[in-house]
């Protein structure tokens, strides 16, 4: 049985960028949602003791597990996106091993940075875009729906969550605004580092 973890942070911590409602939403019925469906869908059967990772891997692009897959996925993407949040009274905190390493991959801070964003904008409906690590480099990547770098062997870094139901409470269709406004005020590149030195 799999539980909901806690948020990192109070439902109120994020605002003005992201609202206590759309929190309480996403956190308490949506993420909510794909634990309870995960449960129901592997109850009885010999996948009932599974890992929530081991699940995600073994379910990958397997025939007649897609509900399994897109469920442990989505609890998966959810539990590291809320870590890669901080509160917004807190500085921005750049650690320099991670600015380092993303420098050696893009050249500067800010081209990764305007890539991060151009993946979020550009992806077609729902999905993820990612900071990854994949042979000893970072990049830039999207997932559509609830599809996640560890199926693909990447270690993911960082994400942001581009599903409707991320924003469309507080920015409607602006996208844009709401990218924009995580990136800048509510990343935490902290644990972004912790994950680079994994
Ligand atoms: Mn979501």
């Amino acid at each position: 049985m799999f539980t909901l973890n806690e948020l990192p942070f109070s439902l109120t911590d994020l605002e003005p960028h992201i609202s206590a409602k759309t929190l309480e939403f996403h956190h308490g019925k949506h993420h909510q949602a794909y634990i309870d469906n995960l449960n129901k869908l592997v109850a009885g059967t010999p996948w009932e003791k599974d890992s929530l990772v081991g699940l995600l891997l073994k379910s990958y692009a397997r025939e007649g597990k897609e509900g399994i897959f897109n469920n442990a996925a989505q609890v998966y993407n959810h539990d590291f996106f809320w870590n890669c949040l901080r509160p917004a009274r807190h500085e921005a905190v750049i650690p320099v091993e991670l600015k380092n390493a993303v420098i050696h991959s893009f050249g500067s801070w800010e081209k990764m940075i305007e890539e991060l964003k151009g993946a979020a904008l550009s992806q077609f409906g729902s999905g993820w875009a990612w900071l990854v690590k994949e042979d000893d480099q970072v990049r830039v990547i999207k997932t559509s729906n609830a599809d996640t770098p560890l199926a693909h062997g990447q270690t993911p870094l960082f994400t942001i969550d581009i599903w409707e139901h991320a924003y469309y409470l507080d920015y409607q269709n602006k996208r844009a605004a709401y990218v924009d406004a995580v990136i800048d005020n509510l990343a935490n590149w902290s644990f972004a580092l912790e994950n680079l030195k994994d």
